[in-house]
């Protein structure tokens, strides 16, 4: 189901009113205020890329710097036909509260190209990298602003990335980029990184409420890199993944479905729908189940004052960026849903991504059980400090986040003052 967004609900628009709810709350001094609420810096770029038809098409790109306060701008990479500047400097401006709230010594970007990648060549997708890389590499770098992986990007796209700013550079700089192979400096765990990371913040907040995760049912909306890697996890854990679906739909089944055949499925190229083990279920179905927890796992405004009254999940942990628009999020939190949110519960693909740069920077490699453990603790760490905000002011676990993210960034601006 496509993301219904109008033009006075912007995604910025809603990213600024959820700023200024936080500004409020913390008295946010007005100069800092104005700065936080806009982006930094933005780059729009149209380049050509040669079909293998041999003719010529234009594509527009963005890379997007809301807040470089506190270190080099972080943030991926979104390869998607309906991708706008608009969503990227919303995606931009929540990558500064993400890093913030767990911690990471980085700001905020977003960026990608209009295209769909699936009806590109392989070698059509290789140049379109290439060039986009090019015309954005005035403004990325490993001190400056490094790349990562979202919707539509994998580890391939970032090899290519890294190879081009490797090749401007004359020398190889494995840091420029995160999310690459481990054969040219990714770091082991950061493909499971996001999947683990939110199953990490939902057990912990499920053990926090007194719910038992053994036997807990849950279903997942989006079977990407979160979402899949996310079922594998929480099923480890005892809990019973009973739905999962993808752009086309899902499947049920009340006694649980075999995750590992569902990757397997998805790996060769099958749709999660076509599984045969359970029964087919609709996006909308899946969201309205009455399970233990949700995973919203897609893309933005999959759940709205729509449908919102009719999800039935205890937890709701936001695997996508901005699952739930703000109507969602008021209704949800006044059933006494608990709402874990993204700029939480989807930060270990950016926890991971620091360790590879890291890693990259100190040129020593550390294995997986070093990864995920220092994940784990920093995941923890940063769920407790928000719910203790939350329980000690009374708050939703998403405006907890928010102020400790924005009051973060507020003390670095401010201490820095205003240049010159
Ligand atoms: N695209 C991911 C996100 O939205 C990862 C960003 C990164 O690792 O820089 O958090």
């Amino acid at each position: 189901m496509p993301p219904v967004v109008d033009a006075r609900r912007s995604a910025l628009s809603i990213a600024q009113r959820q700023f200024d709810a936080a500004a409020d709350a913390l008295g946010l001094e007005d100069s800092v205020r104005k700065v936080l609420r806009e982006v930094k810096r933005e780059l729009v770029v149209h380049f050509p890329v040669e079909m293998d038809d041999g003719s010529f098409r234009l594509f527009t790109g963005f890379r997007v710097q809301h807040n470089i306060a506190r270190g080099p701008a972080k943030g991926g990479l979104r390869f998607h036909p309906g991708l706008t500047l608009d969503d990227v400097r919303a995606l931009a401006m929540y990558m500064t509260w993400k890093t913030a709230v767990v911690g990471l010594p980085f700001g905020g970007a977003k960026g990608g190209v209009v295209c769909e990648p699936r009806s590109l060549s392989d070698n059509e997708l290789e140049r379109l990298t290439r060039r986009f890389t090019t015309e954005i590499s005035l403004i990325v770098g490993p001190d400056r602003d490094i790349p990562a992986p979202d919707l539509g990007t994998d580890a391939h796209v970032m090899a290519w990335i890294m190879d081009t700013l490797s090749m401007h550079a004359g020398f190889s700089v494995p840091a420029s980029v995160t999310g690459k192979p481990t054969s040219i400096g990714g770091s082991e765990g950061r493909y499971t990184a996001p999947g683990r990371g939110l199953a990490l913040v939902t057990l912990q907040a499920m053990r926090d409420r007194g719910i038992d995760p053994s036997g807990a049912t849950v279903a997942i909306q989006g079977f990407g890199k979160v979402g899949s890697v996310s079922a594998q996890v929480l099923a480890e854990s005892g809990m019973t993944i009973v739905a999962v679906s993808d752009s086309r739909g899902g499947v049920h089944r009340s006694g649980g479905l075999d995750v590992e055949s569902l990757i397997a499925l998805r790996d060769e190229g099958g749709r999660v729908s076509e599984y045969g083990g359970g029964d087919r279920v609709t996006n909308e179905e899946l969201l309205e189940l009455d399970v233990d927890v949700l995973v919203p796992a897609a893309t933005e405004a999959q759940i709205n004052a729509h449908n919102a009254p009719a999800v039935r999940a205890r937890v709701i942990a936001e695997g996508a960026n901005a699952p739930l628009d703000p109507d969602a999020d008021a209704i949800l939190n006044d059933r006494g849903a608990l709402i874990l949110p993204d700029i939480l519960a989807n930060a270990g693909g950016v926890v991971v991504s620091y360790l590879e740069w890291v890693q990259d920077q100190q040129a020593y490699f550390w294995a997986a059980g070093e990864v995920n453990a220092r994940l784990r603790e920093v995941m923890v760490r940063s769920y407790q400090q928000v719910a203790a905000r939350a329980s000690e002011r009374g708050l939703p676990l998403r405006a907890a986040a928010m102020e400790l993210a924005v009051d973060t960034v507020a003390q670095a601006t401010a201490v820095r003052g205003i240049y010159p």
